[in-house]
């Protein structure tokens, strides 16, 4: 049974024996605040660091999900009002719970077949945080190419918050085009879901400086204040830790990474069209490269997705609006040419002989 489902995924190749090698090693029962778990968080960021390409000035965290980032931007760094801008439904989950703790906050819809329009949004001076999603994992889009840019440099006074669960570790991320990036393991990384990775921009931690807010366990500046001994104000995920230090030593760099998954994404999306398969976004400039999305009506994909499963692979069920109109497949990097091959088969046998 192989596993298109964007999250939890494909667990990379080796995470069996990376399992058995966290175990025998001891990490698993040293206390969080000996010299062996900090070696082991301070390799890992200098390894995410170096094969994601942060910038030298950006910081890495880690928490436990990418809830738990929507959850510290608003406690944390937006105070009293923030700016969603959304096509999808993670996106509008972001703002929904960034609603429950701040009462003001502003959303802005934009279609999954164009660009965000920019020029158009009338974003309040009282706006702190402009919230994007860079991947949208609901439907398989993406922003396009040089939106966050402009945004940056229409507001340089604002912080720019990406939530990149679903491209982080896929594809290369121009980090020095936004202030907070961040994304859950389960995804592009190819691990067991429960770490999250925070980065941050130094603007950042003025910013959180100017609010203080401190009043939870997971209080950014108490985050901050901890990582600078490598440590985290709570017990981590030290196994999930371990297992991301090994894929990150194994994994080429992400400009490889993302030629790999930008090609693999040209090719699915030619053999979608020659088979005549209908992907729900066809604006190939908003089209995602890790997540991809095919329409149909609901008996269609539930078929499908039923054979699909009787020949061993489980696809993505829709997520949101697009729950029963559209099924998912994951581009990741833990597949290999050989998963896609099979999967490719079954879908030319499936479409072929049902339409
Ligand atoms: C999966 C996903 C999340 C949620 O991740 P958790 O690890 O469950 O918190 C958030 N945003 C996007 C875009 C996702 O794909």
């Amino acid at each position: 049974m192989i596993s298109f489902y964007p999250g939890p995924s494909k667990l990379n190749e080796n995470t069996k024996a990376h399992l058995i090698e966290a175990v025998d090693s001891g990490i698993l029962s040293m206390n969080h605040r000996s010299p062996d778990f900090i070696e082991l968080s301070k390799t890992t960021a200098s390894l995410l660091r170096e094969k994601l390409s942060i910038p030298k000035d950006y910081n890495i965290l880690f928490i436990s999900s990418a809830t738990e980032a929507w959850e510290i931007i608003a406690q944390s760094l937006i105070k009293n009002h923030s700016l969603h801008i959304f096509n999808g439904a993670f996106g509008e989950k972001w703002m929904d719970y960034t609603q429950k703790l701040i009462s003001d906050v502003q959303c802005y819809r934009y279609s999954i077949h164009s660009k965000i329009q920019i020029e158009a949004l009338a974003i309040s001076p009282k706006c702190k945080v402009i919230c994007l999603t860079q991947n949208e994992t609901s439907n398989g889009t993406q922003i396009c190419n040089g939106v966050l840019e402009k945004i940056q440099k229409l507001y340089p006074e604002k912080l720019i918050a990406v939530d990149a669960t679903s491209s982080m570790g896929g594809v290369a991320l121009d980090f020095a085009q936004a202030d907070i990036w961040f994304a859950s393991v389960q995804k592009c990384f190819g691990l067991p879901s429960g770490l999250g990775i925070l980065i941050y921009s130094p603007k950042v931690v003025e910013k959180a400086n100017l609010i203080a807010e401190r009043s939870h366990y997971n209080s950014f500046l108490s985050l901050v204040d901890r990582m600078k001994d490598f440590q985290t104000t709570h017990t981590p995920n030290i196994l999930n830790i371990f297992l991301l230090r090994k894929i990150l030593e194994e994994r080429p760099s992400i400009e490889i990474i993302d030629k790999q998954i930008s090609k693999r994404a040209d090719q699915w999306y030619g053999f979608l069209k020659e088979i005549s398969a209908e992907t729900l976004i066809t604006n190939p400039e908003c089209r995602s490269k890790t997540v991809i999305t095919l329409q149909g009506n609901e008996n269609f994909i539930d078929a499908i997705k039923k054979e699909a499963l009787h020949s061993g692979f489980v696809m993505g069920n829709g997520y949101g609006r697009w729950a029963k109109s559209t099924f998912r497949i994951a581009n990741f990097p833990a597949y290999t040419s050989e998963d896609i091959e099979k999967l490719q088969k079954f879908l030319l046998n499936y479409y072929s002989s049902n339409s």
